[in-house]
Formats: structure tokens, C-alpha cells, sequence
């Protein structure tokens, strides 16, 4: 049976990735030797570091003015580089989720942290607005999709300072204005690649800005030297999990880039949405405006709660896979990412619709 893959992330990736993955680990560049096994100082390499870089500037837009590079640790790890590389005395986040929850408690350990707002008083169901963000501090963190809690901030805020922004999430999933950031990061096991690397793109003059002494390591300065080709490079770095990042960006590319990619995410979006608005079984949980073009989470309708079982074993029956509900918001999320085809939200809408029937 044809599975349909709604995982949160890791999750679906483009076919043509994995394929290109599986011959680069026979043969890498024709070589004659697997990717696994190639030393990253090989010329073939350094190429596909250099293209996988202009592979996210050229989609994204990104100007000269900013760093990109890719580091291992995941976006966990960044929620304690970020502070150490630009906190000096304050900073302020939103808190959306409990991601950046985790994030802010990091910052703590380099100095004050502002909860600029947060929606935990209704398990972060929507983005709080109307916000004022702090003009002493030395950034504003927020984190653009609640990959747990389904909504996401659709617009590039404006922000007074720097803005700082987790993306795993809901990175090339649409056009972003990344003049407007000072920072983007994030764990591409989401959007674009599988578990094992992080993207950072980082404002130049950020770098450095804390005056921390940093270890080497945790230092930006160290992942971008200005002076040579070899970013990202000064370790080894995740070999595979970016050749099929890179395969992944490939894929973007050839769909057409980003704005394609958005139109393709609205386009599923919608159809999730209507299904669960349209069903007298399910109910969405999320404040609608605040609704996430990725992560879509509904519940059972009230009075259909004693169905919530019955529909999972019916919809695995059906081929669903990774619908479950994070255990903190209970019922089902459908995660339907770039690379998630829209056969398989339709596949999932006929789901619902077929058990809602079989329920009149
Ligand atoms: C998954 C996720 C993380 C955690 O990423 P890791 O790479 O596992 O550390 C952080 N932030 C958001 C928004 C996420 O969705």
C-alpha cells in the first residue's frame, strides 16, 4: 500500500533526493568511491559546499552582506550560540511555543531575558499581537512556524532591532525578506534535508558582536572566514545529511524556487483547512489567522471525542503515517512540508471524508 507521510521531522523528502543519495553513496562524483567514505577535502566536495551555498542564496535572496554556513548540533544547539555570539546585556523573545521556550531559557545562561509576550494561557493556539519589542535590547528572537502547536507568523515582522529568527520549520517554504533579519537559523530536517545539519545565516557585522570571548567552535567567525573559499569547513562537517540538502535545494530550484513552493504549500494548506472546517467530525485547534501552511492540527469535534481511536486505526488502515498529535495538544497534526505531494493530502481529505460518512 502507498504510504502518505505527514511526519513532523525528520519527515518526507523529494524522491529524486533520495535516489541521487542512494547513487552518491555507491559512487560520489564519479569516483568510484561512495560518499561515506570520501574525505571532505576532496575537490568534488568543496564544490558541492560552494554550490550548496549559492544554492541558498540564490533562493533565498540572500545579499553578500550576510554569512551562510552549516554546522552540526541542530537547532538546539543555536538556541545557545545565537545569545553567545549577539547577547551583550539583554535580550527579548516570543514565546509561541515551547521551541521557544527552550530557546529563551538558553539566553538566560548570557544575560537578561524579556518575554516581549507569550501564548502559553492557551497552549500557544495562537500568535500573540500588539506587542511592543524592547528597544535596549540587543535582539528579538522569535520563531516563525510552532512546528508542535501549528501556527506560524506569516508576515516579516518589522522589527526596531535586530530580529533574530528560528526557521526550522518554515524555511523555503515561502518567500522571506532576509534584509529584514539580522539572523536565521534552524535544523533542515524539516523543510530541506534530513537530521544532522543546521543553516545559519548570519548579518557579517553580527558576528563577533557579543565581545565574548567564545570558544572556537561556538564562535561564527570561526564557519565563515572572510578570507577563504573553505566555509563551513573548518571541521568536518556533515557530509551527507548536506549532499542531500543540497539535492533537496535542487529540487526547489527545478519546482521553480520558493514562490512556487509557497503557492504549492497554500494550495495544500487550503484543502487541509476546508476539510476540517467543512467536517462535523474534526475541529481545527489552531486561531485561524494564525493557521500554519505546514504543521495542521485538528481534534475531534465535541461530542465525537470517543471516535479519536477509531479514526487513527482508520486512517493508518488507509496508508497515514505521523498524524499523531504531539502529547501536549492530543488529536492529529498532519505536517505537510515542501516535499509533501498534494496527492497525499488529498489522500488523507478522503479519509476524513469516508469516516465521517461511515458516521452519519
Ligand atoms: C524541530 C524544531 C527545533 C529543534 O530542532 P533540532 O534540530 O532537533 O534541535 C527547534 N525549533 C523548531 C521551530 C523546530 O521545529
Amino acid at each position: 500500500m502507498q504510504k502518505h507521510n505527514f511526519n513532523a521531522g525528520p519527515c518526507v523528502l523529494p524522491k529524486q533526493a533520495i535516489e541521487a543519495a542512494i547513487e552518491a553513496i555507491r559512487d560520489f562524483d564519479n569516483t568510484g568511491i561512495g560518499i561515506l567514505e570520501i574525505s571532505h577535502r576532496t575537490p568534488g566536495w568543496e564544490r558541492v559546499m560552494a554550490e550548496v551555498e549559492q544554492l541558498w542564496r540564490e533562493l533565498l535572496n540572500i545579499p553578500d552582506n550576510y554569512a551562510v554556513f552549516f554546522l552540526g548540533g541542530g537547532a538546539s544547539t543555536q538556541f545557545f550560540e545565537v545569545p553567545a555570539n549577539l547577547l551583550k546585556k539583554k535580550a527579548a523573545y516570543l514565546q509561541t511555543g515551547v521551541w521557544a521556550k527552550k530557546a529563551a531559557k538558553e539566553a538566560k545562561f548570557y544575560g537578561e531575558v524579556e518575554i516581549v509576550a507569550s501564548s502559553e494561557d492557551k497552549t500557544y493556539s495562537y500568535v500573540p499581537k500588539g506587542y511592543t519589542i524592547p528597544t535596549d535590547a540587543d535582539y528579538f528572537h522569535i520563531t516563525t512556524n510552532n512546528t508542535i502547536y501549528g501556527t506560524e507568523i506569516h508576515e516579516d515582522i518589522d522589527s526596531p532591532i535586530t530580529l533574530v529568527a528560528d526557521m526550522s520549520s518554515d524555511i523555503m517554504s515561502r518567500p522571506v525578506d532576509v534584509t529584514k533579519y539580522g539572523m536565521i537559523y534552524g535544523g533542515a530536517q524539516k523543510n530541506v534535508g534530513p537530521a544532522g545539519v543546521t543553516f545559519v545565516i548570519v548579518r557579517k557585522d553580527l558576528i563577533g558582536s557579543s565581545e565574548r570571548k567564545l570558544q572556537t567552535m561556538v564562535d561564527y567567525a570561526t564557519h565563515f572566514p572572510e578570507e577563504q573559499r573553505n566555509h563551513s569547513m573548518f571541521n568536518t562537517p556533515p557530509v551527507f545529511p548536506i549532499f542531500v540538502m543540497y539535492q533537496t535545494l535542487k529540487w526547489v530550484k527545478e519546482l521553480g524556487g520558493v514562490e512556487a513552493m509557497y503557492k504549492r504549500n497554500k494550495e495544500k494548506a487550503e484543502l487541509l483547512y476546508n476539510e476540517i472546517d467543512r467536517n462535523s467530525m474534526f475541529v481545527g485547534t489552531a486561531a485561524k489567522e494564525d493557521r500554519s501552511l505546514m504543521n495542521v492540527c485538528f481534534v475531534m469535534a465535541e461530542g465525537k471525542e470517543q471516535y479519536e481511536a477509531e479514526f487513527m486505526e482508520f486512517a493508518k488502515s488507509k496508508g497515514m503515517v505521523g498524524i499523531k498529535g504531539h502529547r501536549s495538544v492530543g488529536g492529529f497534526r498532519a505536517s505537510i512540508y515542501n516535499a509533501c505531494p498534494k496527492e497525499s493530502v488529498e489522500a488523507l481529505v478522503a479519509c476524513m471524508q469516508e469516516f465521517e460518512a461511515a458516521h452519519k
